[in-house]
């Protein structure tokens, strides 16, 4: 594989960095403590840029200012209608840099600069504009309470929410909490990923050009166990939304219950199962199939990780699929021919190289790739393994890298037991040309999003959140807008000659 420009020259194209400090009440500033971390570029391994390293000291003063910004600002005392035009006229903004925002993220996550510009912006905007029209039409009910009484409820922001995103949609991330917050009225205090701050420091430079008022977002980059548990533990955040691992999920509840009782929404990981029914159009289902597992070089928390495959169409599928992933170029992600472009950093490399040696040392079988695909970079070949048990880790076990387990099934019952086998129930595929398998099986199995005869099938107005440990809450929708309101019911008592 090559990881240079589709004709063979290695042009490492860097783009221009312009924030790299912490950016709070509406000003970007250094840490407290002056320190800084380095952000690198997953196609070298060489520093992108030095970022301002947030901890308690900073997060204190975000907090502050986002509570200041709630209490008495005028943010959640607008109308709906005017939140909704400055969240309309930031979708703008995102829209007009959206060549040098898909290039931040290219640079910083290793994401295809041109599936920045046809997905990831897009979906940003979009969120953006879906939740802008939700912001004036939020309203309770009339209850019917007996007796004296005329009660109804009204639906007013949480508060303060502190956001906490994983490093491989640094953008969609973004955009997926923070729309629904500012329509509720909330105020945010949103800490990125270590490995990729630098495209959510340029949203608040956006947001604040807008006029987002000063306070309402805030974002401090730093690690997860300082400045993410100084926002989880925080007396004075009332909501925390989190998108990132299971092990850290628990950390935030545990935090969450230990302090203020904070709500908690959590999207976790996933081990979703892609299931090919015999029916299926064998060549359109291996290309659903490499889309679903090494899309976004398997950095995906719905990733398509474990295929199932019936068994009338298991050896034609393995052989398709086995040149199919030869065939899906490893390489720069600036590079428009690319496929996949590097893991985010070297963490992440050499665990997805460790889940690797550990399906062989299982007793899987590797049908195709399982190595480096390049010198230099956190490249690796797509991966495709067979004679793999449910009980093997590699089955069990989020990779968070381009590895399928390809397995056959025989009966829809059998299936639908093995589809249920993990822990996790996050998302799930399903290729069929019959509506009553789709269907049976759409109700069997258990998780947050089924996706039939497509996959990755993302839009603003479907809720998408776990079952099991895969968390809980709702991302998307207007579902999403409860983890963001409070419900207050006002009972008022009748005049006696009214009842
Ligand atoms: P991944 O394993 O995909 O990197 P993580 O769950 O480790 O995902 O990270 C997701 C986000 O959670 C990151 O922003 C990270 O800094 C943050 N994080 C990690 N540990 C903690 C913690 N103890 N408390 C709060 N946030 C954390």
């Amino acid at each position: 594989a090559s990881n240079g420009n589709g004709d063979g020259t290695a042009r490492v194209v860097v783009p221009e960095i312009k924030f790299t400090k912490l950016f709070i009440n509406g000003e970007f500033v250094d840490a407290a403590s002056g320190k800084t971390f380095e952000t690198r570029d997953p196609r070298t391994g060489d520093v992108l840029a030095h970022v301002a390293e947030a901890d308690q000291a900073d997060v204190d003063l975000a907090v502050k200012s986002a509570r200041d910004a709630f209490d008495h600002g005028k943010w959640p005392r607008m109308s709906g209608y005017e939140r909704g035009r400055v969240m309309s006229k930031l979708a703008d903004l995102v829209e007009q840099h959206t060549e040098e925002l898909a290039a931040l993220d290219g640079a910083d996550a290793g994401k295809l600069l041109l599936l920045g510009k046809m997905i990831d912006i897009p979906a940003a905007t979009q969120m953006l504009r879906y939740y802008a029209g939700a912001a004036d039409k939020i309203h309770g009910d009339v209850l019917r309470v007996s007796g004296k009484y005329q009660g109804y409820t009204l639906k007013e922001p949480i508060g303060v929410v502190g956001v906490i995103i994983p490093w491989n949609f640094p953008t969609m991330m973004f955009f997926l909490k923070v729309s629904p917050a500012l329509a509720a009225g909330c105020s945010v205090v949103v800490k990125p990923a270590e490995q990729t701050p630098l495209s959510a420091l340029y949203y608040a430079h956006l947001a604040k050009l807008a006029g987002v008022p000063d306070g309402v977002i805030n974002v401090v980059p730093g690690f997860g166990p300082t400045a993410g548990a100084a926002l989880t533990s925080h007396m004075d955040v009332d909501s925390v939304a989190f998108t990132g691992s299971t092990e850290v999920g628990r950390l935030i509840m545990e935090s969450a219950a230990r302090s203020n009782l904070k709500t908690v929404s959590l999207e976790l990981g996933g081990k979703s199962p892609l299931i090919i029914f015999d029916d299926a159009d064998v060549d359109m289902a291996v290309n659903l199939s490499r889309l679903a597992v090494f899309f976004n070089k398997g950095e995906v928390c719905v990733a398509g990780s474990r295929v199932y495959v019936q068994e009338g169409i298991y050896d034609e599928f393995a052989k398709k699929a086995a040149e199919a992933a030869q065939n899906w170029k490893v390489g720069d992600p600036f590079d428009v021919t690319s496929n996949m472009g590097p893991q985010v950093d070297k963490d992440q490399f050499e665990r997805v190289l460790k889940y690797i040696e550990l399906g062989k040392s299982e007793g899987a079988t590797l049908l195709t790739g399982g190595k480096p695909a390049a010198d230099k970079g956190y490249y690796i070949e797509p991966t495709i393994f067979v004679d793999v048990t449910e009980d093997m880790r590699i089955a069990q076990e989020e990779i968070f890298g381009p590895v399928m387990s390809l397995m056959k099934f025989r009966t829809v019952d059998e299936v639908i037991e093995k589809a249920n086998c993990t822990r996790y129930g996050l998302a799930a595929g399903i290729v069929t040309k019959s509506l009553d398998i789709a269907n049976r099986v759409s109700r069997s199995v258990r998780a947050g999003t089924v996706w039939v005869n497509c996959y990755f099938a993302f839009d603003p107005d479907a809720p998408f959140g776990g079952y099991k440990m895969s968390g809980f809450g709702r991302d998307q929708g207007l579902a999403a807008m409860d983890k963001y309101l409070q419900v207050k019911s006002v009972i008022t008592a009748l005049p006696d000659s009214l009842w």
